[in-house]
């Protein structure tokens, strides 16, 4: 997940840093940011194994999501026969555990970042500290975005997952028993649901910047220009459920639960993780883990540009990546302006 730098082959803007460093950000990553090779046109294996290693070869988010997923699915997951009828009992299991996960990341990361300073500044993208405006319910920026999040995030998440279980459970969706079942495909979906995370969002994302929907949905996860990890899935019920649409992959591909579980915590943990508005989580000055997304920080500051994530070079190629330079600062605002001329 670490920046490749070296491996981006995007032709413009050049490879210079910001000029206004100091004024823009209080820390960046090396600019400008990279994308995956995985899918650049001229293949370079190398680069794009290296990519791959590093998001799963080490302590990363991915690498997280998995763990926690691992652990729920084998000491608190009800089974897939105890599922093949509704009961509220595992409907609401379901329910707790994804409160609990999120919990058990989201408080120590806020508590650690923002209120006892672990860490001071250190690594912190945005200047800026979190707000209490009248443009957040409640008027506070982080108790607006615990409200979100567990008022609609939460419920609406573990929705889908009851949706998905119910249906798998009763034969509506193609079900992986077991690893023995198809090994390598077993291996392998855990890396294609990265890319397939990273494409449906690019795409739900679009949809949600078109103007009234903007207006009348994703505005409320915008009110977060400078973010914190509760941020992450403060969003609008009506985004919540097309945001965990991803979930319908399950009912096409071949899933295990295990699959299942790890893609949604990808979805929740991961927006925790890459909201968080740190680089990385530095415990004694020692980074244990990349916590923040500057690539996504960068789309809560400019809005038009980095709709999708590094995983898939969308942005890239439908000409809205923004890589972290001031020149790239100058080309996304004329392309905002030219979009607001044509409205
Ligand atoms: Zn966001
Ligand atoms: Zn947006």
């Amino acid at each position: 997940m670490k920046p490749v730098n070296g491996v981006d082959s995007s032709p413009a803007p050049a490879c210079q840093p910001t000029v206004k460093k100091k004024a823009d950000w209080n820390y960046h990553p090396p600019l400008p940011i990279a994308l995956s090779p995985v899918f650049d046109f001229s293949p370079s294996p190398g680069a794009a194994l290296s990519w791959v290693a590093n998001a799963w070869l080490k302590l990363t988010p991915p690498v997280y999501h998995l763990l926690n997923a691992i652990i729920v699915y084998l000491f608190l997951w009800p089974s897939i026969t105890t599922m093949q009828v509704f009961e509220w009992r595992w409907a609401l299991t379901i329910l707790f555990i994804n409160y609990a996960v999120v919990f058990i990341l989201a408080v120590p990361l806020h508590l650690h970042f923002y209120v006892f300073a672990g860490q001071k500044m250190k690594q912190k993208f945005d200047v800026r500290a979190m707000e209490k405006s009248t443009r957040f319910t409640f008027n506070h920026q982080t108790i607006d975005n615990v409200f979100w999040s567990l008022i609609s995030g939460v419920p609406v998440w573990s929705a889908w997952m009851i949706v998905y279980f119910y249906g798998a459970a009763n034969g509506y969706a193609p079900v992986l028993n077991c690893f023995a079942d198809g090994p390598i495909w077993f291996v392998l979906f855990f890396l294609v649901l990265r890319f397939w995370q990273s494409f449906h969002f690019y795409w739900i994302h679009r949809l949600l910047h078109v103007p009234w929907l903007f207006k009348k949905v994703h505005h409320l996860h915008h009110r977060n220009v400078n973010v914190g990890p509760w941020s992450g899935l403060s969003m609008h019920p009506v985004e919540h459920v097309l945001y965990y649409s991803s979930i319908v992959i399950h009912f096409v591909l071949p899933s295990h639960p295990l699959h299942v579980i790890f893609h949604l915590f990808a979805l929740n943990l991961g927006a925790v993780f890459s909201h968080s508005g740190f680089h990385k989580l530095l415990v004694k000055d020692k980074p244990v883990i990349k916590a923040g997304s500057f690539h996504h920080q960068l789309h809560h500051r400019y809005f038009e540009c980095n709709y999708g994530s590094e995983e898939i070079p969308l942005d890239r190629w439908f000409h809205s990546f923004h890589d972290g330079t001031s020149r790239a600062t100058q080309l996304i605002r004329a392309r905002k302006k030219s979009i607001f001329a044509r409205k």
